[in-house]
């Protein structure tokens, strides 16, 4: 199975809080309306069928059902689905949750998604390139793929674990590890070799004096990126 127990653990633990916008999720709390926005500028979520691999509580998965798609999140964190259930009775906003691997997903739903989204989750699993796979097997031809990630650099490791988790405090201490970044020639050479093409880069900043993040041109902590399946000829 391509899933390391010990990161699956570390969410399990924390998952309870995952809809505190105080806990440690809030950099995800902080980052969904840029990343929501951006995806629906390149994918107009109304109407569409979407996935949403390594969905966590939830955060994003909601947020593009409100705009109108209709969600699938899987995961394999059992206590973070139970939250993302419970949160959804709880918004009104359904979505279908399930506990599933990304590779059996793709076996049983190939071809099936307009939108497939995998966020902050690629450098937690052993082999993200199987994900990718994954990922490029559950999308309609023509449909669209987002994924984004850590980059690889002594930079990113400053700011995305020493910045993130012991000067700023906003992380548990390793809740990132840095040997399992992905620079973004790495991430694309997964996605091609997964039969996609590579459309955009987008970077995620983080101010902490302001302690607002934006997005913008700079891929080298967190970054974004924008793939498509060609349309059958
Ligand atoms: N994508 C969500 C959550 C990111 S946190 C968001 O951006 O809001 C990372 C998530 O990846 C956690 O929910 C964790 O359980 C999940 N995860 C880690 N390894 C996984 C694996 N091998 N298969 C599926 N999900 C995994």
């Amino acid at each position: 199975m391509n899933a390391d127990p010990l990161e699956l653990q570390k969410f399990a633990e924390l998952a309870h809080r995952w809809w505190d916008p105080t806990s440690e999720f809030r950099p995800l709390h902080e980052i969904n309306p840029l990343r929501l926005e951006w995806i629906n500028a390149r994918a107009p979520l109304a109407g569409k069928n979407v996935i949403d691999i390594g969905c966590g509580g939830g955060i994003l998965s909601e947020s593009m059902a409100r705009k109108g798609a209709t969600v699938t999140g899987i995961d394999l964190g059992e206590k973070a689905l139970k939250v993302a259930d419970l949160h959804s009775l709880e918004s009104g906003v359904q979505v279908r949750y399930k506990l599933i691997a990304a590779e059996e997903m793709a076996a049983q739903e190939a071809g099936q998604y307009d939108v497939v989204t995998c966020m902050e989750m690629l450098e937690h699993v052993p082999d993200p390139g199987a994900i990718v796979r994954a990922c490029a097997a559950l999308v309609k031809p023509g449909g669209h793929v987002f994924f984004s990630t850590l980059n690889r650099n002594p930079k990113a490791y400053l700011f995305a674990v020493i910045g993130a988790e012991y000067i700023l405090r906003m992380l548990p201490k390793g809740t990132h590890d840095y040997e399992k970044f992905i620079t973004p020639s790495e991430l694309s050479q997964f996605i091609r070799s997964a039969g996609l093409e590579v459309q955009g880069f987008k970077g995620m900043g983080y101010n902490p004096l302001t302690k607002i993040y934006s997005l913008n041109d700079d891929t080298s902590v967190n970054y974004l990126v924008a793939a498509r399946r060609p349309l059958e000829v």
